[in-house]
């Protein structure tokens, strides 16, 4: 589904993805962990175009991804982005937050949308928050309104960034059930997390990034029980 040939991202002289190559399926689940600063936000900015690369081709169903083109917008309708600041609208309710870029950009019906959100709502067991603003809600109910907008999109993968690290320990549960969910029901998703138990329950593979270069790449039992290398090591330490 989507393909990463070769990246190379750099900010200034400063090499932060050193030709990174990474495929994923439909329907898989992908963590990616690493030290702060190694580049995971950064990578997942590259894919959905928010950030100029240097090198390297992304492929999303077949096509290229032109960067700087025109075509943005309409990348970024198939590839849905949750970030750790939720980036809602305070002046507008959930219910419009939500249905704001499949109305003004999709051109989607407004009762057929409208059904859509209040069923994903639902399934998030936020239905009652529809007519609330963002400052009436917890960070835990922001973050699913905000898993919630990206879905009601349709894309065709989505990419979470650490998007439990601003909540209080007794949000994350909540949040993070809605995205065991999501690979329940067959998402593609990309994760950036540093919930290891988490990342060990939903990662068909997990990612382990350092130094802009992919160190290991594994199915989480591997990873997480028998690293390779001593930076995962040393990484995985941390944790435990
Ligand atoms: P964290 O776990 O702390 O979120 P990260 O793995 O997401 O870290 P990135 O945010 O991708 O790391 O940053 C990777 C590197 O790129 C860092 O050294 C950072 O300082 C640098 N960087 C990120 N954004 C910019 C920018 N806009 N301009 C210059 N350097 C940047
Ligand atoms: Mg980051």
């Amino acid at each position: 589904l989507l393909s990463v040939q070769n990246l190379t991202k750099k900010f200034e002289d400063h090499t932060i993805l050193d030709g990174l190559n990474l495929e994923i399926k439909k329907g898989e689940v992908i963590v990616i962990v690493g030290p702060s600063g190694c580049g995971k936000s950064t990578l997942l900015r590259c894919i959905n175009a928010l950030e100029p690369i240097q090198g390297g081709t992304v492929t999303l169903s077949g096509k290229p991804i032109e960067y700087g083109s025109r075509n943005l917008a309409a990348v970024r309708q198939k590839i849905g982005m949750v970030f750790q600041s939720y980036e809602l609208f305070p002046h507008l309710t959930v219910l419009d937050n939500i249905m704001l870029a499949p109305l003004k950009v999709q051109k989607r019906a407004k009762d057929e949308v409208k059904q859509e959100t209040l069923q994903l709502l639902e399934r998030v067991g936020l239905k009652e928050k529809a007519d609330s603003y963002p400052r009436q809600l917890s960070g835990g109910q922001k973050q699913r309104v905000a898993i919630v907008r990206a879905l009601c999109m349709h894309p065709e993968i989505l990419l979470f960034d650490e998007v439990t690290a601003a909540l209080d320990p007794e949000m994350v549960r909540e949040v993070l059930d809605v995205m065991l969910d999501l690979a329940k029901q067959g998402r593609t998703m990309i994760i950036v997390t540093h919930e290891m138990q988490f990342a060990k329950a939903v990662a068909d593979r997990v990612i382990f990034l350092d130094q802009g270069h992919i160190v290991e790449e594994d199915a989480p039992e591997v990873f997480f029980e028998h690293p390779k290398t001593e930076r995962a090591k040393q990484f995985l330490n941390v944790f435990t």
